[in-house]
């Protein structure tokens, strides 16, 4: 991803002396940090929006301009909508028998 003006990217975003490698749950944040801050400084970063899912909080990054919610909550709209479909190919086939 290409650094955004003003942002320092990861190659300047170091770790604290002897905290590089953390194990655990502090590894996991510190993962997350430079995750986080790499996207911020992207060319990306004009693009992260929020799910409109209902009582949903995730972010994702909107890659078309349709998009509404992320890979998650996508993944089930699509599923319940081929769902709902089926069911009414199946009454209105049993109401034409
Ligand atoms: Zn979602």
């Amino acid at each position: 991803m290409p650094s955004r003006p003003g942002c320092p990217g990861r190659s300047r975003v170091r770790s604290a002396p002897g905290q590089a490698g953390l194990p655990g749950v502090q590894g996991a944040l510190a993962t997350l940090a430079r995750d986080v801050i790499d996207l911020a400084c992207s060319s990306q970063a004009d693009s992260v929006r929020r799910c409109e899912a209902h009582g949903r909080v995730r972010l994702f990054v909107r890659d078309h301009a349709r998009r509404r919610w992320c890979s998650t909550c996508g993944d089930r709209v699509r599923a319940a909508r081929h769902q709902r479909r089926v069911k009414e190919q199946r009454r209105a086939t049993a109401a034409d028998a």
